[in-house]
């Protein structure tokens, strides 16, 4: 039998509900924000995604889904959804209407990770991002609705880590400090880390090696580095999310694991997920329009990691399986037909319904309504179909009432919509 591949996976009727569900808030939440959805393709050129991740970081080094088309072009799957995003208000020249422009997306990213819990090959993301705005203050409204959305869906547990890294200015002179205190613990670093030590010295605090972690314990941090311009932003920040009553840890060691990102720089984690705690991550990337040639406009985003969000949601859900309104049992061939015109005269109306297609028994039939969570059972035989009376059966209360044939529809739908 074929199965699905390593690290990918299905999402099964069931399951998908809790998926529509955080779908259905992100979109309503984030346009109250006044967000708009931007739908980008999920394969792009290669080095769009080379130039703004980054060349050394671990995604494009070894994570991409990278391959030539038929053509010999170099094509990616999506890593992340950020560049595709700027890349289209380049090309479309939004900017030009209005350089603030602000999108969510939702949809499917690609990464040759090692698959364990909480880590897939194919992931979905939900992002949001704000182009063109510098004010801290966006900074600010933006944690705010990320956190509004994971109280929208009770997430328990959540803390907002927070950190700065600064900008073009004021970066290298903490890169070097940085560069010096690495090359003193080099002997304790992992292999890669030695290696990012060099190309990207930042990364290393980054590294989840336990043995990294306590060799970069007392490393320098970009906090305190910073130059006036990103230490003011930094301040309006955190002023700003107190008077939202947003509590924050600021986090020195919080770095992400793409280069474009610039001043502040966030995380949204729980202690419900084991290892994998970062439920979501994003930060400012001030540099990235520009270094894919759009106008210098400044931009800050973030990702949720949709997969990891659902498990937590579903587990904090007793029933995620919504019933269906009603269930047309049948008994003989004519009630069957008859009762097809009904499932779909109701169903148009936004109504719920299902029946057996098959020549299951009453009994079995009633046991489907019960398994689909059915509220309501219409009941119909040849004979009722004679009688012009069907029976509709309460499943909660267990109470059997006639409804006449004749107009059954309108009825069957003023009976659901009012109960
Ligand atoms: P990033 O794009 O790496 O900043 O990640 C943003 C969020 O996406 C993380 O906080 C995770 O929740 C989620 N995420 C990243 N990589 C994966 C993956 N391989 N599997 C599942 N979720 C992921």
């Amino acid at each position: 039998m074929i199965q699905l591949i390593r690290g990918f996976k299905d999402i099964l009727p069931g399951e998908v509900e809790v998926w529509q569900r955080i779908e259905k808030t992100a979109a309503s939440l984030f346009e109250d924000f006044g967000f708009r959805e931007i739908r980008v393709p999920i394969l792009e050129h290669t080095e769009l995604f080379s130039r703004s991740i980054g060349k050394d970081t671990d995604i494009v080094e070894k994570e991409m889904y990278t391959f030539e088309d038929r053509k010999g072009d170099l094509v990616t799957l999506r890593p992340e959804a950020t560049a595709s995003i700027v890349r289209a208000y380049i090309q479309h020249r939004l900017y030009a209407v209005d350089p603030v422009q602000k999108f969510y997306t939702i949809g499917p990213m690609f990464r040759r990770e090692r698959p364990q819990k909480g880590r897939y090959r194919q992931f979905y993301q939900i992002n949001a991002e704000v182009l063109g705005v510098d004010s801290p203050l966006i900074d600010a409204e933006l944690i705010f609705m990320l956190v509004e959305f994971f109280k929208r869906l009770s997430v328990p547990d959540t803390s907002v880590h927070l950190n700065t890294l600064g900008c073009p200015k004021c970066r290298p002179a903490f890169q070097k400090e940085l560069h010096k205190f690495l090359s003193k613990v080099k002997t304790q670093l992992c292999a890669d880390c030695e290696r990012r030590k060099v190309k990207n010295p930042l990364r290393v605090l980054d590294c989840k090696v336990l043995a990294c972690r306590e060799a970069v314990a007392d490393a320098p941090a970009m906090i305190d580095y910073l130059c006036d311009g990103c230490k003011g932003h930094f301040e309006t920040v955190q002023k700003s999310l107190k008077k939202l009553y947003i509590p924050f840890e600021i986090d020195k060691r919080l770095v992400r694991g793409l280069d474009y990102y610039t001043r502040t720089t966030f995380e949204i984690q729980t202690g419900l997920l084991g290892a994998q705690s970062a439920v979501a991550g994003g930060g400012r990337y001030d540099r990235l329009i520009e270094e894919l040639e759009g106008p210098a406009q400044p931009a800050i985003g973030f990702a949720i990691g949709f997969d990891r969000l659902a498990e937590i949601v579903a587990a904090n859900n007793v029933s995620s399986t919504p019933g269906i309104d009603l269930f047309i049992a049948t008994i003989g061939e004519q009630a069957k037909t008859a009762a097809l015109e009904w499932s779909c005269g109701i169903a148009v109306s936004g109504i719920k319904n299902d029946m057996d297609f098959s020549d299951k028994g009453l009994k079995g039939q009633m046991k489907k309504a019960d398994r689909l969570g059915a509220r309501y059972v219409l009941i119909l035989g040849d004979k009722e179909i004679e009688e012009g009376i069907a029976v509709l059966r309460n499943m909660t209360t267990k109470e059997q009432s006639p409804v006449p044939v004749d107009g059954i529809v309108e009825k069957l739908k003023l009976i659901l919509t009012a109960s």
